[in-house]
């Protein structure tokens, strides 16, 4: 897979387009026990997002992951945070698209599943910075909505983590922004969703947003 391709996720706008994923509702697959609670105040995390593994993204092994986290406290638990455990990012490597219950949560996101644009080259895009003129932040604009895969579009600086088990920054899976779905990250926040390639447990990945 092409690192440089990314691929912009929208709502289908026709029956046939192939869904990658959903935002918001009632997530598949995850039985009550797999839930994730926040480590900060145990509460049941709200669930946002599955993306399914396909030529749109590289999930590496896993075959599913879903986005979890946590807004019982208002922000107290510093859900932004890629370590606090007050956000999840789940990775399951059988895809399991039934339905089951899951703890009452304090905010459920209206569900719909998730299709993309053809990929976009993102190195083109910064070609046109480097070659043609082309202001950086005008650059950034055009990649700055929700994606699967390329490079983060920071709001305030590169948070990008660093492995844990290996050396090296982790490679960006996909970010998010309250375009699509008004995710309680503050308006005009985005969210990140990082892999450690080092590391090949199911805790690999790792979410952490920043506020507009
Ligand atoms: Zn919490």
């Amino acid at each position: 897979m092409n690192p440089w391709h990314s691929y912009q996720l929208k709502k289908p706008l026709n029956p046939e387009a192939t869904v990658v994923g959903w935002y918001g509702g009632h997530p598949r697959g995850i039985r009550a026990h797999q839930w994730p609670r926040c480590r900060v105040c145990n509460a049941p995390m709200c669930h946002m997002a599955q993306i399914d593994a396909g030529e749109w993204i590289d999930l590496q092994d896993w075959a599913r992951m879903s986005l979890f986290i946590c807004h019982a406290t208002g922000g107290r638990c510093e859900d932004w945070d890629p370590w606090k455990g007050a956000n999840r990012v789940l990775l399951q490597r059988v895809r399991d698209d039934s339905l089951y219950d899951g703890p009452p949560t304090v905010r459920v996101y209206r569900r719909f599943p998730l299709t993309t644009a053809p990929a976009l080259d993102e190195r083109q895009v910064m070609l046109g910075v480097k070659e043609d003129g082309i202001p950086l932040a005008e650059a950034l604009g055009e990649l700055r909505h929700d994606k699967l895969g390329g490079g983060a579009v920071w709001l305030h600086g590169d948070d990008t983590p660093q492995s844990v088990k290996g050396s090296g920054p982790m490679r960006l899976m996909m970010q998010l922004t309250t375009d699509l779905v008004a995710f309680d990250i503050t308006a005009g926040g985005m969210a990140y969703v990082f892999i450690d390639s080092n590391d090949d447990s199911d805790d690999a990945a790792f979410l952490l947003w920043q506020g507009a």
